[in-house]
């Protein structure tokens, strides 16, 4: 048990590159320009350097950019993906190597720098995926196209597929210099997966530390658990003690929206890290909670949009909120403000879901979104009147 300290790792044996164990995720950055600069630089100040973002996080790679002026890109490890299974930007977009180039170059412009350190395969999440981008003529080719011309240096993928197909694009990914993958303490399916990317010398960052917000709610069943198999008060600490205790991981993304993210994660990834026993109990405790086995929700948001406009990721949240964590009043609350014609994102409620199944096609964790919206119909909201 020693502390972890902010001190750099290898970020795989492929890439050469080192790392500090926190990262910056820049999904959640603050509305305004210069809160959001001034975020991102505290964070890279305090050794935060590899930067998480996305073409298809809205104004992330603009905002990132902005923050990357004077001085700070030479300091970062800077970190943008895109696949056009997810986002496409015009109607005819594709995984070929031309239109992944294309996105490359707007990535630059967007960010306004001359390269990215990684350009990655943004969430694979069935075989199928793995093939467009690797045939001939797919995604890699592209951002190998980059790479020769100095635009991109290094390359990777992401994925929430099931532990199954994850092992084989490992084995068959000889392209890839680092996988980013979920992992935390209440859904560790990957933690064989990060060892093996580990020994193949692929650079492993984990994202989701805090479970989709698992352990930010301070909840009597997860608080209990946490403390009774580990003795640590916090759940929060004890996620970063249980990820910071795992030499397998390089490094975790932490998304920053103020700057309290960035101090207290740094503040626990210099406490002890978990022992051996520690680890082994809370994720028997945690695998207890989860009997219901309801799956966890990352907030991703890749099933939207609802042709019903319902907010799943938020009555997901809800679900969670009371069924879970068996904290009712804050259920009815997330849920009072998200079906609520003062909210400017007013979801319709669960009652006017059409049943189509599009959001669990899509659904990267494959939940059973239409039974827990059931769920909340029947125990939380007031029928829609019709
Ligand atoms: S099943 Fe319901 S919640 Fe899911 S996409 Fe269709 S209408 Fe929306
Ligand atoms: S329901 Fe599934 S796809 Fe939608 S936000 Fe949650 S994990 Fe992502």
């Amino acid at each position: 048990m020693s502390a972890k300290q902010m001190q750099l790792v290898d970020l795989g044996k492929r890439s050469g590159l080192k790392v500090y164990p926190v990262s910056i995720g820049a999904m959640r950055l603050p509305e305004d320009d210069e809160q959001s600069t001034a975020l991102l630089r505290q964070a890279i100040d305090a050794n935060m350097v590899y930067i998480d973002t996305c073409r298809g996080y809205p104004d992330s790679e603009r905002k990132v950019g902005l923050a990357l002026k004077n001085g700070y890109r030479e300091k970062v490890i800077l970190s943008t993906k895109w696949s056009p299974w997810l986002r496409k930007i015009e109607e005819d977009d594709d995984a070929s190597a031309d239109c992944t180039y294309k996105r490359i170059i707007e990535s630059l412009e967007r960010l306004d720098v001359e390269y990215v350190d990684f350009y990655q395969v943004w969430n694979i999440y069935k075989p199928a995926h793995f093939e467009f981008a690797t045939r001939k003529g797919g995604m890699v080719e592209g951002i190998i196209r980059a790479m020769d011309e100095g635009l991109v240096k290094h390359t990777g993928f992401t994925t929430h597929d099931t532990p199954r197909n994850v092992c084989r694009y490992i084995d068959r990914a000889d392209w890839a210099e680092v996988v980013l993958f979920t992992y935390n303490m209440i859904n560790p399916t990957y933690k064989e997966l990060v060892e093996k990317a580990h020994d193949k010398g692929i650079g492993t960052i984990v994202m989701n530390p805090m479970g989709g917000g698992m352990f930010t709610e301070e909840s009597p069943v997860i608080n209990n658990a946490v403390k009774d198999s580990t003795g640590i008060e916090s759940p929060i600490e004890a996620a970063h003690r249980y990820l910071s205790g795992d030499n397998n991981v390089d490094t975790i993304i932490t998304g920053i929206a103020k700057p309290s993210d960035i101090t207290s994660t740094i503040e626990n990834y210099e406490k002890p890290t978990m022992t051996a026993d520690q680890t082994a109990a809370v994720e028997q405790a945690m695998a207890e909670i989860s009997k219901e086995n309801m799956g966890f929700c990352t907030n991703c948001k890749y099933c939207l949009p609802c042709p019903a406009k319902i907010d799943i990721p938020a009555m997901m949240k809800v679900a969670y909120l009371a069924r879970l964590l068996k904290v009712p009043a804050k259920a009815k609350a997330e849920y009072s403000w998200t079906v609520n014609p003062n909210n400017p994102d007013c979801s319709a409620a669960p009652d006017q879901c059409l049943q189509c199944g599009a959001c669990e096609l899509k659904c990267t964790q494959r939940l059973k979104v239409m039974q827990q919206l059931k769920y909340i119909a029947e125990n939380i909201s007031e029928p829609t009147e019709k």
